[in-house]
């Protein structure tokens, strides 16, 4: 057996949502303000049916519970990624995740440390990364008094840029951003700040400003991350990041390529098109190479995302 799982994403009604998954990347969508793509997902919130082959129909989180061999036996009792795609319209709200241990305690969910590859990126376009507080107290009391533009630390980031997200990492993604989240499979998210922005009915979303002072790093420790560029002319791989959660890596495929595999690949095809084992793929496309495949052919003009 040579499974390549092709999925079809999910996708979700975002206030700060465009409409860019649906005429850059050709998703349907029902939503007039269609915020994230669930493209790699066996989540409960939002678990992609698998489109071709044996297991044609299926969810992802079924043929991971029944079909383990797939993806190199791993002992987990959920599918440990997520990959989405976001298309910032607006500004996303000031948010902050847990780990592990706080989110299986109060949630029976994973924790959620994300990151992000800007596909696209408006001239000003700037995300929330980490706060200027010293201690919890100083932070709360610059919540409470609404000091935000004090508190909170905006950087400028360029289509290409890539951010690693900790868990406990406050944080924001900005308007006129389009970005790859690869992150654990997790959908717990803690509101710190909404910019007072009020719905239809005047009202705003819920905060969550114990939890999120809870769970955030204070002290803000701010993580350097080192990206490593292998060129195997023509072809060139990118190592973004390695961490006990998520390997990720940016393939850029001119020609043809073969390589040998041993392990589970989440991959999302962010330009081009060409072939990966003579099935026809193309920006937009999300699957999962299986650990059944021995070999990858990929061909074609193609950048794609990876991810194990
Ligand atoms: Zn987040």
């Amino acid at each position: 057996m040579n499974d390549i799982l092709f999925l079809k994403p999910v996708v979700k009604e975002r206030i700060w949502g465009g409409k860019r998954l649906n005429t850059e990347y050709g998703y349907q969508t029902p939503y007039e303000h269609t915020g994230e793509c669930w493209a790699i997902s066996a989540h409960p919130n939002g678990d992609c049916m698998i489109t071709s082959g044996r297991f044609a129909g299926k969810t992802l989180s079924q043929v991971y519970q029944s079909n383990r061999e797939l993806f190199n036996d791993l002992n987990s009792d959920r599918f440990p990624l997520l990959t989405k795609i976001l298309d910032a319209h607006d500004d996303l709200s000031v948010q902050v995740h847990p780990s592990d241990t706080y989110a299986l305690k109060h949630f029976n969910d994973l924790g959620k440390n994300e990151c992000w590859y800007i596909l696209d990126a408006d001239a000003d376009a700037a995300i929330i990364y980490g706060h200027r507080a010293s201690s919890k107290k100083v932070f709360k009391k610059m919540v409470d008094e609404d000091q935000w533009d004090e508190l909170l630390i905006k950087k400028y980031v360029k289509k290409g840029d890539f951010i690693f997200v900790p868990a406990g990492t406050v944080h924001a993604i900005g308007k006129g951003l389009l970005i790859l989240e690869t992150q654990q499979s997790s959908d717990t998210t803690f509101r710190l700040y909404d910019y007072h922005r009020k719905d239809d009915q005047g009202n705003e979303r819920a905060l969550h400003i114990k939890e999120s002072i809870d769970v955030a790093t204070i002290p803000y420790q701010e993580v350097i991350i080192e990206t490593k560029v292998h060129d195997s002319k023509p072809h060139r791989f990118t190592e973004l990041i390695h961490t006990e959660y998520f390997d990720v890596e940016k393939w850029e495929i001119r020609g043809v390529l073969h390589k040998p595999s041993d392990h589970y690949l989440l991959m999302s095809v962010i330009e081009g098109q060409g072939f990966i084992n003579q099935n026809p793929i193309k920006k937009g496309d999300h699957f999962i190479v299986t650990a059944n495949v021995p070999q990858i052919e990929l061909s074609g003009d193609l950048e794609i995302i990876v991810s194990k």
